[in-house]
């Protein structure tokens, strides 16, 4: 992929920079976080488990037929602590899909409440706090279900604390909140001790307030860390808490997306609610894929020296992103962009008013970018700032060249910006004279 080299930051060589890349477009979607080719390729082997000859669990249960309906022992033995923070005992394993969990459970405590507490069908209204920006699919579980969103900041080490105990102290409407408690999706914010602990202590006005806590990138650090597992269960208990928090996660990003392992997990007083639902729906998950990515992964040993190798590819493509946004935007006021240790995406701030000029801008030089707004739980980003950045698809080169397009675009944006009638260019253009 080549493109036109980028000019200086004046607006008419700007203008026809993109006019050249508007002759000559990529074709680079970069609107979702999916693993790229490669990474999936590290989980090939799988393919080929459990291989062909029957095979039985040492516990005596028959994994070819139906029943097991919390799981294989040994998978939720393995998994549960990393991906969830609790005992084996304390997770279910079910489907390949977290989001599927998460809007199952949410779906249950609408019908039948939570334990011990009414369904939330019966309330005048359901609120949750949910931290902007942040992840699209969650916004739309609550919109599936009418939940009224309620936005709250979100800093590098999670939501800003003062803001959640004032509302949830205050609101007995609010029942959830979401959280993403490790390279959260998208602003890459890891949870701090403190927060977690705020997060399982704060006094709430509902009795059955929940944390909806999103593990999905638990173990998807760029770089091997001496990091412990999510830690908000065990704040939680710690707290005197214990059912306050609901977990999931999911392999979707550690082995083959869409034929993964999804798991929830929770206080035993939860689990048991799960699973008592779980009799009306199924009569037992799919044990063969729990085998097979069992024997992929073998022990703890074997996920970190897997989850290394997708780290490695990962960070290849961020840094290559990174490196562009540095050289091309430092110099723009108002411009500023995480720089996660993990996850999937870059959240690029631009100066008000030109986010969605930005995605425009890159959709017709062939870069297509998340719809600006969607990062909000709203669907509109009011001052139109925010940027999801996705570059795990790509490769490194690839995903450099898009990451000049869209420098270039912000960087016409801003240019446009400074020289609208009534505009000081000094405003936009950070040491630039
Ligand atoms: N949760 C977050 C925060 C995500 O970013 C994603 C995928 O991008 C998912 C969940 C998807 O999880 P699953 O494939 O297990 O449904």
């Amino acid at each position: 992929m080549t493109g036109p080299a980028l000019p200086s930051d004046d607006l008419g060589e700007l203008q026809a920079w993109h006019a050249a890349c508007r002759d000559a477009p990529l074709a680079v979607d970069m609107t979702r976080g999916l693993p790229s080719a490669e990474q999936i390729a590290l989980s090939h082997a799988m393919l080929s488990l459990p291989g062909p000859a029957p095979f039985d669990s040492e516990d005596g249960q028959d994994w070819l037929n139906y029943g097991g309906q919390q799981g294989i022992p040994q998978l939720r033995a393995l998994l549960a602590p990393l991906l969830l923070g609790v005992p084996a005992a304390q997770a279910a394993v079910g489907g390949n899909s977290s989001l599927a969990l998460m809007h199952a459970a949410i779906g249950l405590a609408w019908r039948t409440g939570l334990p011990g507490h009414a369904p939330w069908a019966a309330a005048r209204q359901i609120r949750f706090l949910c931290p902007v920006p942040g992840y699209d699919r969650h916004f739309a579980i609550c919109r599936d279900h009418g939940i009224t969103m309620v936005p709250v900041p979100i800093g590098v080490d999670g939501p800003d604390m003062d803001q959640v105990e004032r509302q949830v102290a205050q609101d007995p409407l609010i029942r959830g909140m979401w959280c993403v408690p490790r390279h959260s999706n998208p602003c890459g914010a890891t949870y701090s001790e403190e927060v977690l602990r705020r997060l399982a202590t704060m006094k709430t006005a509902a009795a059955d307030f929940t944390l909806f806590c999103d593990n999905a990138y638990a173990v998807h650090d760029f770089a091997p860390q001496a990091s412990a597992p999510p830690g908000l269960y065990d704040a939680c208990a710690t707290a005197g808490n214990p059912d306050r928090a609901l977990l999931f996660g999911s392999t979707s990003k550690m082995t083959i997306p869409g034929a993964g392992i999804a798991l929830l997990g929770g206080s035993a007083r939860l689990l048991d609610w799960w699973l008592a639902a779980q009799r009306a729906c199924t009569i037992g998950p799919d044990k063969v894929n729990q085998v097979r990515h069992l024997r992929f992964f073998g022990d703890a040993a074997g996920v970190s020296r897997h989850m290394q190798q997708h780290g490695h590819m990962l960070q290849q493509r961020f840094a290559q992103v990174l490196k562009v946004f540095a050289r091309r935007l430092s110099a723009l006021q108002d411009v500023h962009w995480s720089r996660p240790s993990g996850g999937y995406f870059i959240t690029l701030w631009v100066p008000p008013g030109c986010a969605r000029r930005v995605v425009r801008l890159a959709a017709e030089a062939g870069v297509a970018i998340l719809p600006a707004g969607t990062t909000h739980c709203s669907g509109t980003d009011a001052r139109d700032r925010c940027l999801r950045i996705a570059p795990s698809r790509l490769s490194p080169s690839d995903a450099a060249q898009a990451a000049a397009i869209i420098a270039g675009c912000v960087l016409l944006a801003c240019a446009e910006l400074s020289s609208a009638p009534g505009r000081d260019a000094s405003n936009t253009l950070k040491g630039v004279p």
